[in-house]
């Protein structure tokens, strides 16, 4: 995976490039060091964060999508 990689946003059935990463981890399953990352585009950002937010899960938005923090 290099820094010119294209990524999609991964909202079920958009195919639009992301543009922005929304890291998570659900504390009932997940330890502190888990993360997982999905990938938005701008018209998904918010309703990304906001459907992990609205479960009471740790959610951090960042500009520009990237895996790294994936883990
Ligand atoms: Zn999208």
């Amino acid at each position: 995976m290099t820094a010119e990689a294209t990524f999609v946003c991964s909202r079920a059935g958009c195919d639009e490039i992301a543009t922005s990463s929304v890291e998570w981890r659900n504390p009932r399953i997940h330890d502190e060091s888990r993360v997982k990352v999905w990938l938005a585009c701008d018209a998904h950002r918010e309703y990304l964060r906001d459907y992990l937010a609205s479960r009471d899960f740790p959610v951090t938005v960042r500009d520009g999508a990237s895996m790294e923090n994936a883990r």
